[in-house]
């Protein structure tokens, strides 16, 4: 069991794709088979506070939460 304090998720049904995310933070996030975001590690450690605020800020349809 992690004890990271974050969940990251993306909502496939506001997802568009752009890639962003995966330009920011390739070792949390991937472009999928289907052309979405997702999520690679989705209990990342603490360390990764920061980013995520920037992914999830910088993601142009605010798919990401974490
Ligand atoms: S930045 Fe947002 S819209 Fe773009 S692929 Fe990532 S989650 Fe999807």
């Amino acid at each position: 069991m992690s004890d990271s304090e974050f969940h990251v998720k993306i909502d496939a049904l506001i997802c568009e794709g752009t890639g962003y995310c995966v330009r920011i933070e390739p070792e949390i996030f991937g472009i999928g088979n289907d052309g979405l975001g997702e999520v690679l590690v989705d209990r990342p450690t603490s360390n990764y506070g920061d980013a995520l605020e920037e992914v999830a800020t910088l993601c142009p349809t605010r798919a990401i939460t974490y």
